[in-house]
């Protein structure tokens, strides 16, 4: 279970981002997180992955306390980041070095599988298409099997039949391990696609709705 404790976020200039947001997640869950830009999404975001710790309140995965990025929590943002100058089964492979080599180069083929980019192991980030390399951001998220995957506004760069298509893609791949899924987004038919639950992020720090959406079969 994720339960984010009261997450509050004052920058170092002052801005208070975020203050007090509540949630509890369960696992498995798909959470979508709504709003307009600047209200604090990516803020609340960065702070699950531990990538930009709260200034209050705790982030808790089963108990523990995430301040640090960690293993069973995979990320994937808007833009791709993949490092040029990787190869792109050396970037789906980059977080998991600490792995023995030759279980590391089979998590990394099956992630490769898993998007559709069997064939793009040995290719440079510069030979794929927007879409591809989402796919593969998508894969290096995944490729450790985590608890968790946050995904930071993932398809908002990309053409529409392109991010439809991911959208389903993002779906059938939940469906292999069923990981916790929390979804950043602006585009509400996104987030009433994908998600089970709906948290609308209003502009104003502190004031957070809530919609609980009913549990329909996926499509
Ligand atoms: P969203 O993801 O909803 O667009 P953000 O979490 O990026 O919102 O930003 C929330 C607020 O915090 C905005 O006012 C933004 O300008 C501010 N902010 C975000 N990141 C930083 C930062 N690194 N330093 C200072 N202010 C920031
Ligand atoms: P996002 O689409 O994730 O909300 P933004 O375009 O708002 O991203 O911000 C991109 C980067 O700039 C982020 O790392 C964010 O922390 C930083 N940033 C955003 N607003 C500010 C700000 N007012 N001051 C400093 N850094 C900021």
């Amino acid at each position: 279970m994720l339960v984010l404790d009261n997450l509050t976020k004052t920058y170092p200039g002052g801005t208070l981002a975020v203050s007090r947001f509540a949630l509890t997640i369960e696992p498995g869950e798909i959470v979508a997180i709504l709003g307009g830009s600047g209200c604090g999404k990516s803020t609340v975001l960065r702070a699950i992955a531990g990538l930009d710790p709260a200034t209050g309140g705790r982030v808790l995965l089963d108990g523990e306390e995430i301040r640090a990025p960690h293993s069973k929590i995979g990320v994937a943002f808007q833009e791709p980041r993949l490092m040029p100058w990787l190869s792109i089964a050396e970037n789906i492979g980059f977080g998991i070095q600490d792995i023995e080599k030759a279980k590391r180069q089979a998590l990394v083929k099956a992630a490769l599988e898993r998007v559709g980019l069997s064939g793009f192991a040995g290719a440079w980030p510069r030979e794929l298409s927007g879409g591809m390399a989402q796919r593969a951001a998508l894969a290096r998220a995944l490729v450790a099997k985590p608890e968790v995957l946050l995904l930071d506004e993932p398809f908002s760069a990309l053409d529409a039949l392109t991010r439809a298509d991911l959208q389903d893609h993002l779906l059938e791949l939940w469906e292999i391990d069923r990981p916790t899924l929390v979804l950043v987004t602006h585009d509400i038919d996104e987030a009433l696609y994908l998600a089970d639950r709906v948290v609308v992020m209003t502009g104003r720090p502190g004031h957070i709705q809530s919609i609980v959406q009913p549990n329909l079969p996926r499509p």
